[in-house]
């Protein structure tokens, strides 16, 4: 498979790892039991993709690269009731801009639906499915437990004739959803539940956004996702540990179709992540129930929202090939993505001066209306990023926390008194502070050494600080939008009580930040580091004079210290 183009222009590369699945691809191929590798990725349309999925998308994709196969994108589309076209669109959007392209083999199990319902038929007609006129609350009460065996259905022994008669009449829509159903013979006395008569096909009114209203029954996903491998000569069909226990029908399946090849099931364990739900249903309610802005909410551990928050496909596929893949399940710590999202997030982003809570500071002895310019580098480790002009004058604004009245004994940045370095400029002192009627300062009278220019001391006397600033006559007025975790446990427990573990400071949106005026570009979506606060990039929310940023980031692992107070 060639590298994949992403809508940034990054390709995916193909690096090799290695894992127990890499391993077992590699025995085949050298054993010649497969000539190519064929993997495909199967999300169903219900959602957005998340990180979670990224792991998969990754490694089926990643597969196909590294040793030359090929790897589907196949929408299991088998339940009308819960798919939608915006669910579609959204994911064959994301997969691309996680770098990767399934080229022509773009597939969904509904195109194989007529194919689908032969082969039940086939299963009818070999004495191996029936029609169950049972219940859905009978059928599960019947299915028996992990002690319990379960109880043959009273329809279970119906003839082969009538089966097939009430299931073209199931086709055909003469009944009600929910009246019948068809099941596989299996074993209602298995250890495996799932081979206890497992459904096949379920009535469902409903369009479905490929077929529309062609079919009145639509198969399970068990009856569909092997067979689809089959259809589509997948070599190597992997899937999450939840699988390990389907995989005895998912053979059951294949040996007794005529299918045209034969697959495998492979399982491996899913991506769990510190502070963050990735179930579908939980996110889902996120979004329908208003807790977030939508699916593509900076807060949301989609990709939609990774996107808008800043993060740069790399740094997931770094991230993902750093975690690895295994077949126990375990917890993974945030901190370790946001550590890939630095690592790329510093090589690439160029360095800006913003202030985000500003506090006003006035030169007295700068005099009124000059300005100059000073050069200011735009990536400290990269000469070839060169550099920009920012505008200095008399009226200045920098952070309202780089100031204290009354400074504790660990505070080396400007007081009264004290001598700090403006980030590329010069140094100042302050020398009286202005305060509100709440006593808030409001103002800093500083002067100036016009010696110091470019940062340093003609006599050597050094200063304990550097500080961020911009001028106030130059500086593009902004919103920033401060992301916290969603939610307050490492491990959130999430059911019914989702609002309970819900962090209430998750967003903190700042409405007076100033930004040097070369952020003020309208459409540079490139990320930037805003100097000494963290990793920033553009919301599509920015207005024309009125550019939004969201973090997507913090300069350190702040995370360990206070979860609640940090971001990735
Ligand atoms: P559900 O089936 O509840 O709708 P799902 O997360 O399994 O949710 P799918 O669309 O079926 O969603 O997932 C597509 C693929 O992504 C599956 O192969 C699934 O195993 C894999 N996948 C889903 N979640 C994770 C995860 N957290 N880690 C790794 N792979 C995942
Ligand atoms: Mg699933």
């Amino acid at each position: 498979m060639a590298k994949a183009e992403t809508a940034d222009g990054e390709a995916a590369p193909a690096e090799a790892g290695r894992d127990f699945i890499r391993d077992i691809v590699k025995r085949d191929l050298d054993s010649g039991r497969i000539k190519e590798v064929v993997t495909r990725f199967p999300p169903e349309p219900n959602g957005y993709l998340h990180i979670g999925h990224a792991k998969s998308i990754c490694l089926n994709f990643g597969l196909a690269q590294e040793f030359g196969g090929r790897c589907h994108l196949r929408f299991d589309d088998t339940n009308p009731a819960k798919e939608e076209q915006e669910y579609i669109d959204a994911i064959e959007r994301d997969v691309r801009w996680l770098g990767f392209d399934w080229g022509s083999h773009l597939h969904h199990a509904s195109d194989y639906f007529e194919q689908l319902y032969a082969w039940a038929e086939d299963l009818i007609q070999a004495g191996l499915a029936y029609v169950d006129d049972q219940s859905q609350e009978e059928i599960r009460t019947n299915r028996g437990t992990l002690t319990e065996p379960g109880r043959n259905s009273p329809f279970r022994n119906r003839s082969m004739e009538e089966n097939l008669d009430l299931f073209r009449r199931m086709r055909a829509g003469e009944f009600p959803n929910g009246a019948r159903v068809l099941r596989a013979k299996i074993d209602m006395a298995s250890g495996n539940i799932n081979l206890r008569d497992p459904v096949l096909y379920r009535i469902i009114h409903a369009a479905h956004p490929r077929t529309g209203t062609a079919w009145k029954i639509y198969p399970s996903y068990d009856f569909a996702h092997g067979q689809s491998d089959a259809i589509e000569h997948v070599t190597h069909s992997i899937c999450t540990l939840e699988f390990e226990d389907h995989r005895p029908l998912y053979d059951w399946f294949i040996q007794h179709l005529k299918v045209p090849s034969e697959p495998h099931q492979y399982e491996f364990a899913r991506l769990n992540l510190s502070y963050t739900v990735l179930s579908k249903r939980a996110l889902t309610r996120l979004v329908q129930e208003g807790h977030v802005s939508g699916w593509d909410d900076p807060r949301m551990p989609t990709l939609a929202g990774l996107r808008r928050r800043g993060v740069p496909p790399e740094a997931i596929r770094d991230f993902i090939r750093r975690i690895g893949v295994a077949k126990a399940n375990s917890l993974v710590d945030v901190s370790m993505f946001e550590f890939s999202i630095r690592e790329i997030l510093n090589r690439r982003a160029r360095r800006r001066m913003a202030v985000l809570r500003p506090l006003k500071v006035i030169i007295e002895n700068y005099p009124e209306g000059q300005v100059e310019e000073l050069d200011a580098a735009n990536h400290p480790d990269d000469a070839l990023a060169g550099t920009r002009k920012i505008a200095f004058g008399r009226e200045l604004c920098i952070e309202r926390d780089d100031f204290m009245e009354n400074p504790s004994k660990k505070f080396f940045r400007l007081s009264p008194g004290t001598e700090v370095r403006l980030r590329y400029a010069y140094f100042i002192t302050c020398r009286e502070v202005k305060k509100n009627t709440t006593g808030e300062p409001v103002e800093l009278r500083c002067t100036y050494d016009p010696a110091t220019k470019g940062g340093s001391a003609p006599d050597g006397r050094k200063v304990k600080a550097t500080i961020h600033w911009v001028s106030a006559a130059h500086a593009v007025p902004a919103e920033v939008r401060i992301y916290n975790p969603l939610f307050t446990e490492p491990e959130p427990s999430v059911g019914d009580d989702l609002e309970a573990h819900l962090n209430p400071n998750s967003i903190e949106v700042l409405r007076d930040a100033r930004l040097e005026p070369a952020l003020g570009a309208d459409d540079d979506l490139a990320p930037v580091q805003f100097e000494r606060q963290g990793y920033f990039c553009r919301d599509p929310d920015s207005a024309p004079g009125r550019p939004v940023f969201n973090r997507t980031i913090g300069l350190r692992d702040t995370f360990a210290k206070d979860a609640s107070k940090a971001g990735p």
